[in-house]
């Protein structure tokens, strides 16, 4: 970088990185001490652009001319778009440093970066697949000790904890599963077993506007800006948010050293999406809610952390803000669930979600397919779990799209008085019991 270290420590209107730039994020709140709520805090951002424009301008330049000392000089390195979008997630985040790279798994590379062969991780056993692919392959290729463990509980994390324990990796709630995750108490435990260890969280199911695990004690929160953040699939995007400077600046060499940064037009992008993050996930979450408890009424075993029946309500409640909007239903047959599957409308066949738009997926199909089978069956994942990452659609739509796909793949029928109930051949739909594929 173009700027002398220590420079941003002497001027105060400097950030971490040396830029002079407008006061998004800190502070933006009233000056009498209050803290503007999170929901302002996300459309809220000022600019020192010479033409005063109300949108952050997108710098389209691969470099800035001038000699040494200027802010910018090379977008690999640092362009002023997506310094103001990691001002603003930093802010958002509560964070003192958020920096942003081209993708949620962009994120996790670089921030596994920091292991050396021989460091042991301490994970999840119901990860996102494209994490559990990248931690095989530091397995294979770097040398890292990887132990997965069911996060869920406690007393199984302790015991996998050493002074040994580098980095400890956690995603609450998991997915599909909808496991919740102590972040809390595991984040104590990992810091007393080695006060060195990284705590990285994965925050992208809920996004900062449910939880902030930097505030549970996490050293480091990252999620992927390709789905809430961005709320429109149009984009990928990654957010790394920390506290500890060192670590900060470690991540920052990775993606100055590798190019990862994000793109200038893509910063501006995301800049734009997360300012309705608040309308969009509270309209998600109420129809997740509802579409949750309208399974559940109908004997489907739902994983949703809104219903009460949920194994670990109390806890997720005790970290998070909110429910979300991805839930999870067994129906008992794969088959069952394919025909599911294809029979909505509303609900899109994809991978992924965060989106406005309501989506629908088999995960041991698709996201999760880079998991193999007997992995799978190991950490108990259900072949025919579906999916569902509810949008922002009309309630009643998206009911009566579920229900008809309901109807026409078997699941249920309807009554006389043209209720649907759950279909009697299916009595064992919603237990746990043994999922047979069909031919
Ligand atoms: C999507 C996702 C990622 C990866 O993010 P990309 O932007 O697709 O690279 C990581 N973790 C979770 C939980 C995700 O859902």
């Amino acid at each position: 970088m173009a700027v002398p270290s220590g420079i941003g420590k002497a001027m105060k209107h400097l950030d971490l990185d040396g830029h002079d730039l407008p006061p998004s994020p800190a502070p933006s709140s009233p000056n009498n001490g209050r803290k503007y709520a999170l929901a302002t805090e996300l459309v809220y951002t000022e600019g020192s652009d010479q033409y005063n424009s109300s949108s952050v301008p997108i710098y389209q330049s691969a470099t800035f001319k001038g000699g040494p000392g200027q802010e910018y000089d090379y977008t690999r390195s640092g362009n002023p778009t997506r310094t103001h979008l990691e001002r603003h997630m930093a802010k958002i985040m509560n964070a003192n440093r958020a920096l942003v790279v081209s993708s949620g798994m962009g994120a996790c590379d670089v921030i596994t970066r920091i292991l050396k062969p021989g460091d042991e991780v301490v994970t999840g056993d119901d990860l996102y697949g494209g994490t559990n692919r990248l931690l095989t392959y530091l397995k294979t290729n770097g040398g890292i000790i990887v132990h997965h463990v069911d996060t869920t509980k406690l007393e199984t994390v302790k015991a996998a904890l050493s002074e040994k324990t580098t980095m400890v990796l956690l995603e609450t709630p998991t997915n599909p599963l909808i496991k919740i995750v102590d972040i809390a108490g595991i984040a104590a435990a990992a810091h007393a077993a080695n006060p060195d260890a990284v705590v990285s969280v994965d925050n992208t199911m809920m996004s900062p506007y449910l939880q902030n695990p930097l505030d549970l004690g996490a050293d480091v929160s990252y999620e992927s800006g390709t789905k809430y953040l961005s709320g429109h699939h149009d984009l990928m995007a990654g957010i790394i948010g920390i506290n500890n400077a060192a670590l900060g600046d470690k991540f920052y060499f990775m993606i100055n050293s590798t190019g990862c940064g994000l793109a200038p037009f893509d910063s501006w992008l995301l800049l734009r999406g997360v300012k309705t993050l608040a309308v969009r996930m509270e309209k998600q979450q109420t129809n997740a809610n509802a579409i949750a408890s309208f399974l559940e009424n109908h004997g489907f075993k739902v994983r949703y952390p809104g219903l009460k029946s949920h194994p670990q309500y109390a806890l997720h409640w005790s970290q998070a803000r909110g429910a979300g909007a991805v839930l999870s239903f067994e129906t008992g047959s794969i088959s069952l669930s394919e025909r599911i599957v294809e029979a909505t409308k509303l609900f899109g066949i994809s991978v992924s979600f965060g989106c406005v738009n309501s989506l629908i997926s088999m995960p041991c199909r698709m996201s999760h397919a880079s998991i193999d089978p007997a992995t799978r069956k190991e950490r108990a994942l259900p072949e025919d779990i579906i999916r569902l990452c509810v949008g922002i659609e009309d309630l009643g739509d998206l009911i009566d799209d579920l229900s008809q796909a309901l109807v026409r793949a078997g699941a249920v029928k309807l009554t006389q008085d043209g209720f649907i109930a759950r279909n009697p051949d299916d009595a064992e739909t919603g237990t746990t019991k043994q999922v047979v594929d069909e031919p």
